[in-house]
């Protein structure tokens, strides 16, 4: 009955741990979620009303498949004020959460055997999204080291003459690291040698950066590479709109042509009233942001302090977005009170949820073993009970 293209798919983790922790919460079970990459804080209020007012004026019809023009304004306005890149709105998309513009992308221009170069760690979303439209994930591991980041040497090792796409995502899910200007040009320099490679950039966590770190983006520090970049980026997290499922991009027009092409054929236009909420977001003041990170902040510092002085964890403080991402690397071979031996970082997530209530996800599914996600974006109170927690349960091993 199922088509082989699923057998080489899995469902996707981070969903797969959200949903099992709502599950045993609704099952009356003591459960701490911090598997779900959502901020826990509500939608904006001036952003609701102008959804609100969007189904006053019966804004409740199709649209154009990629998006209201007003969307489409906004979005080459953002660019332009936040990045410095200049586009029209012909180049720009709207899909159904950033993810639908990744899937619609790679669909419209990957060919069997077409290889895309995937920095680990990554979302877990990436390689499979790459082998439902036929083609080769190329994963490069990024060490510790260097901050989880590609170096120019190890993108330059990874061409081939096969390469279509670079994944870059920064800052990055789940390890937080985010490149620097200086990095990313860097990385421009060997682009500009390989001049068949592409690059899909996932802006998602732009606006959750912390201390010193500035926010860049490839087609802003490289602009001569403007025409092989797709900037992809979406309200969900910079504006808590996780569920409205906004997400656009700018890219070359015959791109940006063929992504609504295949739109056209699956899904149509993303929600009419969530459009013109993404407008008001867009368009509106971004005070409440700088308010949310205190919070972040607070929380990167509470849960980084915490895993780190827990023996046998050690935590990579980020640069941005709401995970973290320790290694387990000191914890293995170690036994827990049951007489289990913790072998790899998905025994260790096990043994956290079963021992302690705590959801979180392995690492093996981001592609960097052993580590574990934990996404902060919960209250302080759910974080420091689940530290404990953790450290319970960690110094319970032998
Ligand atoms: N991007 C979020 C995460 O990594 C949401 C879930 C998903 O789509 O993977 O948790």
């Amino acid at each position: 009955m199922l088509a082989d293209r699923l057998s080489k798919i899995k469902p996707s983790p981070t969903i797969a741990v959200s949903n099992m922790a709502a599950e045993m919460k609704a099952a009356g079970q003591d459960v701490i979620g911090l598997g779900a990459g959502e901020p826990d804080f509500d939608t904006p209020e001036h952003i609701k009303a102008a959804a609100q007012q969007a189904m006053q004026d019966g804004k409740t019809k199709y649209t154009a498949v990629d998006g209201i023009a007003e969307l489409k304004q906004a979005v080459v306005d953002k660019f332009q004020r936040e990045n410095n890149i200049t586009c029209t709105r012909d180049m720009v998309t709207i899909g159904t959460g950033g993810k639908q513009v990744l899937y619609n992308a790679l669909m419209a221009t990957l060919n069997p055997g077409d290889e895309v170069i995937i920095p680990a760690p990554y979302w877990v979303s990436y390689p499979d999204m790459v082998l439902l439209a036929e083609g080769t994930p190329v994963t490069v591991s990024c060490t510790e080291a260097d901050e989880f980041k590609l170096t120019a040497a190890a993108l330059e090792a990874a061409i081939t003459p096969k390469t279509k796409w670079l994944m870059l995502n920064s800052p990055s899910n789940p390890t937080g690291s985010g490149y620097s200007f200086a990095e990313l040009e860097a990385l421009a320099e060997v682009l500009r040698r390989h001049t068949h490679v592409h690059v899909m950039v996932d802006d998602m966590y732009e606006h959750l950066v912390y201390d010193s770190f500035e926010f860049a983006t490839m087609a802003q520090v490289a602009p001569d590479l403007q025409p092989r970049i797709l900037t992809i980026n979406g309200v969900s997290k910079s504006f808590c709109m996780t569920g409205w499922r906004i997400g656009y991009a700018t890219g070359d027009k015959a791109l940006i042509k063929a992504i609504a092409k295949i739109q056209s054929q699956s899904t149509s236009n993303p929600n009419s009233i969530a459009q013109w909420a993404a407008v008001a977001a867009l368009n509106g003041p971004l005070d409440f942001m700088a308010d949310n990170l205190v919070h972040f902040a607070a929380r990167r510092q509470l849960v980084t302090s915490r895993l780190n002085q827990i023996e046998g964890i050690n935590c990579f403080i980020p640069h941005g977005a709401f995970y973290v991402y320790p290694s387990v690397a000191g914890l293995i071979g170690r036994k827990t009170p049951d007489g289990n031996i913790i072998e790899t970082d998905s025994d260790f997530v096990t043994y956290l949820l079963e021992s302690q209530g705590v959801a979180t996800v392995q690492g093996t599914a981001f592609g960097l073993a052993p580590h574990f996600r934990i996404s902060y974006a919960t209250s302080t109170e759910a974080l420091e009970d689940a530290m404990d927690r953790i450290t319970t349960a960690c110094n319970a091993l032998s």
